[in-house]
């Protein structure tokens, strides 16, 4: 009761005199729903082998989108052979300034197609409008263009060495950013020389499917590209296929130790992006408000279905009160629900089993001592929603601390000096992010060095950009996605 009165007063209404956002839904109807889906493999959509599929759903309403297949062995088998047909009588044979205007053709449809794209997007992941529309969708189109760049000047790249591709890639992506990591993988991939088959997460294959409508709409040559829909036996057997020369794979640490295991001894190349725990440091000569808006992209962005989330926060003990006190009322303007409207910050959360992991990891924080405070929202009825959420009193063995919830939960910590903050920074399984907030150039660059994190950002949060390598250190995997160093990924650099 009490919990509620609180709720009701902090609402930011209340402060703004009542007034409130008139919902403002952005129009689904010139988004067409199949209601079924076949498998792209070489270059024409096929009925599954498999005979199998399975129902796909908006997470926000749980109503079902559409019907889709399930690939078995025989299906990842056609494809793979598709990809390495492709690979040997086009796409490997093809000077790269030809295969350079297939990756601008794409990146141009994408373009055209945007507002497509973003709300399917949108309904089939349950991330805000404002996000597919302004982050996932200009990207996606940003890696093919800058891959594209690179297609026809790898010599230059890469000089002294003569790069060659090395065949085909399975590429296996999640959920949380779908056709942002099916364009990380799929564009420098391609750019490289190499055919592939990519293999979309089980909740949200609607726009990996739609991209292989627009790479039939580029022309590009069949078999260059394939798509398998599935689950995770799908992926298994894909990764697992004798025919496949890389493996790239974006997900959970766990399977990427299985992915590794079943590739241990192949000589096949692997690179792996799996998750992430990161600190996000707020030093006491940091500009709060500043900090305040960073550490709310860092951890709400997308639900905080981010690898790269800045899920720990290590503030300072002189600020930590007034930090967290602006944090809270910054929490509390955010809006949570409908993900197809525009002033939407929060979506819903990807999948019941998402949402059940968050509850799960929630209680333990409860359980072990944490204090949770959430941002006073109203949730919709149906679909799977989770309130932002805010733990103080953490202690760094505490799980919600340790492990990667992969939903909007903040774990917030305090240090005293620069060292300390550096030792819990780094007391992590996980080494893929960070990000340090302080007026101090010298400190900045002194706590990158320091730091076990493939990317840290200073003074800013959550950005990205294809030039910019990105990819982890320990059990958040090896390998990066992302400038030339991406690029080197799909490569033979050895002659
Ligand atoms: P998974 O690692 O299971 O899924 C990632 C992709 O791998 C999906 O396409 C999945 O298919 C596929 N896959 C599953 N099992 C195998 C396998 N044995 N061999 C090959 N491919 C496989 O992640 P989940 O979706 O289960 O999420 C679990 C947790 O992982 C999350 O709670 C989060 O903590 C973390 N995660 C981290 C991500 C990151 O970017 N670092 C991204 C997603 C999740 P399918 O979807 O059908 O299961």
């Amino acid at each position: 009761m009490a919990e509620e009165l609180e709720r009701q007063r902090d609402r930011a209404p209340a402060r703004f005199g009542g007034l409130d956002y008139a919902p403002a839904p952005e129009a689904t109807d010139h988004v067409t729903l199949r209601a079924d889906h076949g498998l792209l493999i070489g270059g024409r959509w096929v009925a599954p082998a498999s005979e199998r599929s399975f129902k796909t759903i908006n997470p926000a309403t749980e109503e079902v989108l559409a019907e889709v297949a399930e690939a078995g062995d025989e299906d990842v088998d056609a494809a793979v052979k598709a990809a390495r047909a492709a690979y040997a009588k086009v796409w490997s044979r093809m000077p790269g300034a030809e295969r350079a205007k297939y990756l601008y053709r794409i990146a141009r449809i994408l373009q055209e197609r945007a507002r497509e794209f973003a709300v399917l997007e949108t309904m089939n992941g349950g991330k805000p409008i404002k996000e597919s529309r302004d982050v996932d969708l200009p990207l996606a189109a940003a890696h093919f263009f800058y891959h594209a760049g690179w297609a026809d000047k790898l010599d230059y790249a890469f000089p002294g060495r003569r790069p060659a591709p090395l065949g085909v890639a399975a590429q296996v992506i999640p959920w949380n950013f779908p056709l942002l990591m099916a364009a990380w993988k799929l564009a420098p991939a391609l750019a490289a020389g190499n055919t592939v088959v990519l293999k979309p997460a089980e909740t949200t294959p609607l726009t990996a499917l739609r991209l292989g409508e627009v790479l039939q709409e580029a022309e590009l040559p069949e078999g260059v590209v394939n798509i398998l829909t599935g689950a995770g036996a799908t992926g298994a057997a894909l990764v697992g296929h004798g025919g496949v020369d890389k493996v790239a794979f974006t997900g959970s640490t766990e399977v990427g130790k299985a992915i590794q295991r079943t590739l241990a001894g192949s000589g096949r190349k692997l690179t792996l992006e799996l998750g992430g725990k990161a600190a996000n440091i707020v030093f006491e000569d940091a500009p709060l408000d500043q900090a305040v808006e960073g550490i709310v992209n860092g951890i709400y962005f997308n639900q905080g279905h981010v690898c790269c989330a800045g899920s720990r926060l290590l503030v300072q003990e002189s600020i930590a009160e007034p930090l967290v006190d602006k944090l809270k009322r910054r929490m509390a303007t955010l809006r949570v629900g409908d993900p197809l409207d525009k002033n939407t910050d929060v979506g819903a959360i990807n999948s019941r089993a998402q949402l059940d992991k968050i509850q799960e990891l929630v209680a333990s924080g409860e359980a072990d001592g944490a204090e949770a405070w959430q941002a006073p929202c109203e949730l919709p009825t149906r679909g799977f929603w989770f309130r932002p959420t805010v733990f103080t009193a953490v202690a760094q063995s505490y799980r919600i601390a340790q492990e990667e919830i992969f939903g909007p939960v903040l774990s917030v910590l305090t240090f005293r000096t620069p060292d300390e903050a550096v030792e819990k920074a780094n007391n992590t399984p996980y080494g893929l992010s960070a990000g340090v907030w302080t007026d101090k150039g010298s400190r900045i660059l002194e706590l990158a060095n320091r730091m076990r994190a493939g990317v840290v950002w200073a003074n800013t949060f959550n950005r990205f950009d294809p030039t910019s390598p990105f990819g982890g250190y320990k059990e958040s995997g090896f390998g990066r996605e992302g400038g030339r160093h991406g690029l080197a990924a799909y490569l033979d650099l050895s002659s």
